[in-house]
């Protein structure tokens, strides 16, 4: 796992200054008001591989208010830029969602992988769940579909 201390943020501030227009962007195209909170908790999702709990974002931005930052991360659920993932060890997940995607039960939705070893979690996009018939009178509204095992990374080793 790649968490660095909380001194990193005037570094992030920088990375942002070189790149504003992409993540901006991100968030203006999705109706989010682009504050510089939401871009820096933007970034880290964008470039962490895996899935990723609040207490995560916390202890990346350990100097920020936890309030705002779990607001955060709802606004990005809400807006459908990010989804939660609940991969069965009790701790929602959020990734965020591919370009395009409205989170729909028939196109958007995909597996997680949860790593039994790490703990890690990823999204496995490629990998869309099949169209699922319920019986009559049964509305779905979310599909949740996790494999549990040995990740690429635990399984090189
Ligand atoms: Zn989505
Ligand atoms: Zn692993
Ligand atoms: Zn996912």
């Amino acid at each position: 796992m790649n968490i660095k201390p909380a001194n990193i943020k005037s570094e992030e501030m920088n990375e942002i200054r070189i790149a504003p227009n992409k993540y901006e962007k991100i968030l203006e195209n999705n109706n989010i008001k682009p504050t510089a909170m939401r871009l820096l908790v933007l970034q880290f999702l964008l470039n962490r591989k895996v899935a990723t709990s609040l207490t995560d974002v916390e202890n990346y931005f350990a100097k920020s208010d936890r309030t705002t930052l779990f607001r955060t991360l709802k606004t990005f659920v809400e807006k459908g830029i990010s989804h939660k993932i609940d991969d069965g060890t009790g701790i929602t997940k959020y990734a965020l969602c591919e370009d395009n995607c409205h989170c729909e039960i028939d196109t958007d939705l995909h597996l997680h992988f949860h790593c039994t070893k790490c703990n890690e979690t990823v999204c496995i996009t490629e990998y869309k769940i099949p169209p699922i018939h319920l019986p009559k009178d049964y509305v779905a509204e979310n599909v949740n579909l996790v494999v549990k095992g040995i990740c690429d990374k635990c399984n090189s080793k």
